[in-house]
């Protein structure tokens, strides 16, 4: 789809407490709809499920899922039916991002909350056969984090001294961590409230060894929670997108970014350092905002 991601500078004057590079891997720029880092994660899965001969790729999210509607995209693309087991009652009226998914063909199957926190229980029920390619909710996994090590081969993330990632599944800063430079610091912000586990999601894709490499975690920076906004976020985003030409998405990148100004504030860091922070996409999902919240 694309050889090389585009780099865009960050002018000092976003966070002028701090005066080293700032640059953005704009993977947003991949797809309007299909989010950056889900594209990369979604890769080896799809390879797997190909090389398997499988007839459909089924996976789990929630109504505004990046990677519900990444996963169906990949699929038809791939020419691999696609089913979405998606959280939650049929609405009346589908989300943005349930619509595209049907649109790119998948399949949607609403299941209740109750339902759906049991994922073997549905796969049994829904795929007796085991016929179905099954991809974890949110692409977590071994092979998601396999397809995130390329972006070292798709962007010179080699010249920067730390790379910063928005923490969903884990699965990015893994792929992040695997592929990280001696002198590379892995950066990774929680955007989920009470995720007491998400340390150990991240090791577990990791070798022993690297798990003995450079990253840290940034908490604190959830704004009420997966998905929650407050009005200091929504002008942040707009304050961001006015000055330096960033568009960024309320549920993962606007509190990373945010998250890193905070950091960048008090953090002792080298004389050279060059941050490189992961526009890892999810645009579409301001779409569930009221209109007129963003001024883009
Ligand atoms: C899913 C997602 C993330 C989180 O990625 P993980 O690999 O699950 O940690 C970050 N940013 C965006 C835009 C996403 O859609």
């Amino acid at each position: 789809m694309f050889s090389v991601l585009p780099i865009q500078l960050i002018d000092n004057q976003l966070f002028p407490h701090y005066n080293g590079k700032l640059a953005v891997l704009r993977m947003d720029k991949i797809h309007t709809i299909v989010s950056g880092n889900k594209w990369f994660k979604l890769k080896y899965y799809l390879q797997e499920a190909r090389s398997g001969n499988f007839k459909t790729i089924a996976t789990f999210g929630g109504a505004y899922s990046n990677h519900i509607v990444a996963t169906a995209y990949a699929a038809k693309l791939a020419g691999i039916k696609s089913i979405g087991v998606i959280r939650g009652e049929k609405p009346d009226t589908l989300s943005h991002t349930l619509q595209n998914a049907l649109d790119y063909g998948m399949h949607l199957e609403f299941v209740n909350r109750e339902a759906y926190s049991n994922k073997s229980a549905l796969k049994q029920n829904l795929d007796p056969n085991q016929d179905n390619y099954w991809i974890n909710e949110g692409g977590y996994g071994d092979l998601g984090a396999t397809g995130i090590q390329d972006l070292f081969k798709s962007a010179p993330l080699w010249q920067y001294t730390h790379l910063v990632t928005a923490v969903g599944t884990g699965t990015t800063m893994a792929g992040l961590i695997r592929g990280a430079l001696p002198y590379q610091q892995v950066i990774g912000v929680n955007v989920l409230k009470n995720q007491p586990d998400i340390k150990n999601e991240v090791k577990a894709l990791l070798s022993p060894e690297q798990q003995t490499k450079n990253y840290l975690f940034l908490a604190g920076y959830e704004f009420g929670g997966y998905a929650k906004k407050t009005p200091v976020l929504i002008d942040f985003m707009n304050h961001v997108n006015s000055i330096v030409n960033l568009p960024l998405d309320f549920v993962y990148t606007a509190k990373t970014l945010y998250a890193l100004g905070e950091y960048l504030k008090t953090a002792e860091l080298p004389a050279d350092s060059q941050f490189l922070f992961m526009h890892t996409g999810g645009l579409q999902g301001n779409l569930s905002l009221p209109p007129g919240t963003l001024r883009y």
